[in-house]
């Protein structure tokens, strides 16, 4: 029976490697509970946790109380769609997780934003609620500034109905507005209007596709929907859930599509 521990630090990094400058996996709270996977060596842990592998301070941990291992949570994988990552510094960008209603107005938009020679890319898309958290955290519980207001399935990013545009000049993102840049950036909500989309007054990049949060995994959403938004969105619901998260819609086996 392997041996269960919990986390006794506010906050303690999983790193990939044994070592303080081993990349950050994700970040387990006071209270959560991982697996052991042998014993401590030179100080670092080998731990599974959920399906993530990796290493934790062994001065951070002890032995959780009544201690018996539960067999890991069964989490579906997309069929077909793009895998969700578990590190949640990684930013996806592919347009096959959004909802194709969503997908076809900023579409429209990108097209608009080509006839102009305004150069903003699809910097990121659908964001996973592990990220939003990551996100949320810094500035916060973590150094940095603040970048976000929104917790996980706060943000439409979650639910596949928004981008971050953002300008991709000489091979390079740039949030700059100076100069000619700022004109690119006082035309997006324009255009992001006449392609039926919304943008946020205080974060220039976002754009989304104007619902009620509520019903970003409504009934009107799911009936329009395809496999790889549906796929996206559902895998991303049973992890989060898996992991003891709370807030995550609840999607129903028979109102999904079976076909893209
Ligand atoms: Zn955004």
């Amino acid at each position: 029976m392997p041996t269960r521990y919990e986390v006794t630090a506010t906050a303690l990094n999983l790193r990939a490697s044994p070592s303080a400058a081993g990349d950050i996996l994700t970040v387990l709270r006071r209270g959560q509970q991982c697996v052991g996977a042998g014993d401590a060596q030179d100080g670092w842990l080998p731990v599974s946790y959920q399906q993530l592998s990796g290493y934790l301070s062994a001065n951070y941990v002890r032995v959780a109380p009544g201690a018996a291992a539960p067999s890991p949570a069964p989490v579906p994988a997309p069929t077909g769609g793009v895998p969700l990552p578990a590190d949640p510094q990684t930013r996806l960008s592919d347009q096959s997780q959004l909802h194709p209603q969503f997908r076809q107005a900023l579409g429209v938009l990108l097209d608009k934003l080509a006839a102009e020679n305004r150069p903003f890319k699809v910097f990121e898309a659908f964001r996973t609620p592990e990220r939003q958290r990551w996100l949320y955290e810094q500035g916060r519980s973590r150094p940095g500034g603040i970048v976000t207001n929104a917790k996980p399935w706060e943000s439409f990013h979650q639910y596949g109905l928004a981008v971050d545009l953002v300008l991709f000049v000489n091979g390079q993102w740039t949030w700059s507005s100076t100069g000619d840049l700022g004109a690119h950036w006082k035309r997006l909500p324009d255009l992001a209007k006449e392609a039926g989309l919304r943008t946020l007054t205080w974060e220039a990049p976002h754009v989304e596709l104007p619902v009620a949060l509520r019903d970003a995994a409504g009934p009107a959403l799911l009936a329009s929907a395809d496999a790889g938004w549906a796929d996206t969105l559902a895998s991303a619901a049973a992890r989060w859930r898996a992991a003891g998260g709370s807030g995550a819609p609840d999607l129903a086996p028979a109102q999904r599509p079976t076909t893209a």
